[in-house]
């Protein structure tokens, strides 16, 4: 999918991100100081940045005022409300605060490269094709009918895929604010996707957690 550089001196943090940016598909780079990840964002075509505020030798800020043209989404303490507000104004894409939420950054992320970069219109596994724009999915080249939210759904489970997720972070991610029912409707339409879509080994259940499309 994209090609992501990650400029953060908090090695957990940064491995962090990697991991679950690479388990939904991107490719990443780290570096852990701002004059080495300078030097790499000049040099190699990135997608986008991920950039922490406090960096040894250089600042997020400061790195800002060279890469003009490449996407970036900061990195800032909860803190730091002045840091958000001067990296928004320095051209930054999107924000994001720690400790963060692996989710929200797997969204956010993705949001910013769809923006950007004009991606994820479609998205391919085993047999089955999905188009998101148009909102339909086909298995072995037949169209399968899916009802709005079992299409939704659908679509937040590509988008972090191989990512466990509980049934409450599906509710946020599928029904929002039009959620009237109990965490039994997610299981209800899981049933639903692995049976129109043949999905059974897919779709996986995550013993008391929720569930994981692992591709
Ligand atoms: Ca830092």
């Amino acid at each position: 999918m994209a090609k992501i550089l990650i400029i953060e001196d908090e090695r957990a943090i940064s491995d962090l991100i990697r991991f679950n940016l690479e388990l939904v598909g991107h490719e990443c780079a780290q570096y852990y100081d701002g004059k080495s990840g300078l030097d790499e964002a000049l040099t190699q075509k990135y997608d986008l940045i991920i950039l922490d505020v406090m960096l040894p030798h250089m600042s997020g800020f400061d790195i800002m005022e060279y890469v003009k043209g490449t996407p970036v989404i900061f990195v800032t303490a909860r803190s730091g409300v002045n840091d958000r507000i001067k990296g928004l104004r320095c051209g930054a894409d999107d924000y994001i605060t720690k400790p963060f939420d692996i989710i929200e950054l797997v969204e956010r992320v993705k949001a910013v490269l769809r923006r950007t970069k004009g991606e994820a219109n479609h998205f391919e596994f085993d047999d089955i094709k999905v188009l998101f724009d148009e909102r339909r999915v086909f298995k072995g080249g037949n169209e399968i009918m899916l009802k709005p939210k079992e299409f939704d759904l659908l679509e937040a489970f590509i988008n972090n895929r191989n990512l466990a997720l509980t049934r409450e972070k599906l509710i946020y991610l599928v029904w929002e604010f039009d959620y009237e029912g109990d965490t039994r409707t997610v299981d209800v339409h899981v049933q639903r996707l692995r049976q129109k879509l043949d999905l059974s080994d897919r779709l996986q259940t995550v013993y008391k957690t929720g569930y994981r499309l692992k591709i």
